[in-house]
């Protein structure tokens, strides 16, 4: 900063003083000569004036002293008069005794005043010892030789008049300069201020602080600057503040996708990650990384098409599944990024040069997969529960036409056995029928109050029979004094217990017992239907509410069972808001519970 003032400040200070000294010289110089000159001019029209005098009264040549006055005379207008003869002889001088005087016939004006009629020269004086202008003029006399007057007059007083324009101009300059030195100083100064707050400003700039300069009063090259330096940084501040908002919404949108996303540089490290890439592979930092691609990924499948893509520059897909206890499936994409170095985007060029990293997309299938599982069991499981009824009734039918149909003995049975079969498939397609209209969300539901008290202890009470046909002992409906009053669907209520308590009986061997009971718990009310019977194990559990499911398939197809009763149950609690759950252990019962909400 000081050096750059200072350094300024000569600059223009000695330019100022160079130019001063130039200017003055110059004026001193042409002052000089013009002043010189008009003296001259000046002192030669002084001089012919008295040759004019000298004409109107010639000297007297012939008598010495009367021309000795007679010089003197004239000489009284402050000029030195000389007479000399044609031979170079002074005959007469007004300022020096001409007994010592030489002979002036070498003297230039008297060359050429003898030669032309008049001369004038501008020199120094032998005689006098000064510098004098001198005027000489040839007078002819009739039958004599001519003469020559000369008249003098000293240049001391240009000399003395120049000296004195000199100093005041000397003087006036000396102002001048240093008048001068103030203002270079003063206007370096305001320069090199205004250049400091402009660097000041740039520095800031570059920091990061767009603020604007204050006002710049000057409308010099300067101010022009500092308002196009505050222009490029409002749109500076601008550019950056739509790129941060576009990073932070770029960064929002991936950090709330629930596409695992990842970017890996040209170097296979990955410099970016968002949370749900970071979950699927447990690693704990998301953002802006930078690690080797092999630690974070772990997956041999992806690192290979991350390779493939940053090497052929193609887009990628892929499918890879992760986990051992619960595998999840997922699909890759890897794209690659392609190089950004000027070049416009798509052109051939960007297209041929290498791209500088690739971003990796992973997408969770797991349950698209285990959809298309379940809708694969499903067919499966379809054909096969009605392929069981549907060959013994080809078969018994069969044999019935083939002569059985005059057995007296077995007809009937026959005729029984396809009956029964005719049924249970009935009962499976009634049930897949109400299963896919559940399943498509065509549920009728009549939300009305429901008395639950009765309800159950109807469901109880049809059930009763086939319990004591079994030998079981189903004891009657444990219901609190409150009863829980609850808005619903009365009818598919009613058949979720059946299902459960139908389930009960056939899954209580002989002589077992069957509880029933209504409570109200945390806003639900919940009924349970606990047995004594064969259980369910653990890792079946959570499966029996599927589609099909069945514990022991062959068993449960022995007694009537589709495996659809309780996926229907679940399908018709859910849609009343509440739950069904089993407590089991093998060989010593089930509870199954289901919960509504209770009324407002
Ligand atoms: P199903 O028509 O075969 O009874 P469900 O969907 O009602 O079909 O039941 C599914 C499976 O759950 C049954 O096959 C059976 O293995 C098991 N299960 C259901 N209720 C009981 C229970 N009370 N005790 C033991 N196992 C049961």
């Amino acid at each position: 900063m000081t050096l750059v003032r200072t350094s300024l400040f000569w600059k223009l200070g000695l330019t100022y003083l160079v130019l001063l000294f130039v200017v003055l010289a110059s004026v001193d110089f042409c002052a000089g000569r013009i002043l010189r000159q008009n003296y001259i001019r000046a002192a030669n029209e002084h001089l012919s004036s008295l040759g004019r005098l000298a004409k109107y009264r010639p000297a007297p040549l012939d008598d010495p002293t009367a021309l000795a006055s007679w010089a003197s005379w004239l000489s009284r207008s402050g000029a030195r008069v000389t007479v000399i003869a044609a031979d170079g002889r002074v005959l007469a001088d007004s300022a020096h005794d001409i007994e010592t005087m030489e002979n002036h016939s070498n003297r230039p004006e008297f060359l050429e005043a003898m030669s032309a009629g008049e001369g004038e020269s501008v020199r120094h004086s032998h005689t006098l010892d000064r510098d004098l202008v001198y005027l000489a003029m040839r007078f002819d006399r009739r039958g004599q030789s001519a003469v020559i007057i000369r008249f003098a007059t000293p240049l001391a007083q240009i000399n003395s008049a120049l000296r004195g324009v000199r100093r005041s101009l000397w003087e006036v300059s000396f102002v001048i300069l240093l008048l001068g030195i103030a203002i270079s100083l003063f206007l370096s100064r305001r320069f090199t201020n205004r250049v400091g707050r402009l660097q000041e400003f740039s520095r800031r700039v570059a920091g990061g602080d767009f603020r604007p300069l204050p006002q710049e009063r000057g409308n010099d090259e300067l101010g022009d600057l500092a308002r196009t330096l505050n222009d490029t940084a409002s749109r500076l501040s601008a550019t950056v503040r739509s790129l941060t908002e576009e990073r932070n919404r770029s960064a929002a949108i991936l950090r709330s996708m629930v596409e695992g996303i990842a970017v890996v540089d040209a170097r296979e490290r990955v410099t970016f990650r968002n949370e749900a890439f970071a979950k699927i592979w447990d690693a704990g930092s998301v953002g802006i990384e930078d690690k080797p691609a092999v630690e974070v990924i772990r997956q041999p499948d992806i690192l290979k098409l991350v390779r493939q893509a940053l090497s052929g520059g193609e887009v990628l897909h892929g499918e890879v599944s992760s986990g051992i206890a619960q595998p999840r499936n997922f699909s890759v994409t890897v794209a690659p990024i392609p190089p950004f170095n000027g070049v416009a985007p798509g052109s051939k060029m960007q297209q041929q040069a290498e791209p500088f990293g690739a971003v990796v997309v992973l997408h969770e299938i797991t349950d698209l997969r285990r959809l298309e599982q379940v809708r694969k069991d499903f067919v499966a499981n379809v054909s096969h529960e009605l392929r069981t009824p549907l060959t013994a009734i080809q078969g018994f039918a069969e044999t019935l036409l083939s002569g059985a149909l005059e057995d007296k003995e077995n007809n009937r049975r026959f005729i029984e056995i396809i009956g029964s079969h005719a049924m249970r498939l009935s009962h499976l397609t009634d049930d897949l029928l109400k299963l896919s209209r559940i399943e498509a969300g065509k549920l009728d539901t009549d939300f009305q109050p429901v008395d639950l008290k009765a309800l159950i202890e109807a469901v109880v009470e049809s059930a009763r029979n086939t319990a004591t046909q079994k030998q079981l002992l189903l004891t009657d409906a444990s219901v609190p004094q409150n009863v829980p009053r609850i808005l619903g669907d009365a009818s598919l209520l009613r058949e979720v217990l059946r299902n459960l308590l139908d389930n009960a009986i056939q899954y209580t061997p002989l002589g077992g017992r069957i509880d029933v009971e209504l409570a109200a718990s945390e806003g639900f009310a919940v009924v349970t239907v606990g047995d004594t019977g064969i259980g369910i194990p653990q890792s079946d559990q959570s499966r029996i509410f599927e589609r099909f499911y069945r514990v022991d398939a062959a068993r449960s197809r022995e007694v009537r069972g589709t495996g659809l009763g309780l996926a229907i149950a679940k399908h018709i609690v859910e849609a009343h808001g509440g739950q069904i759950w089993v407590e089991s252990a093998v060989g010593r019962g089930s509870k199954f519970r289901f919960s509504v909400p209770v009324a407002a």
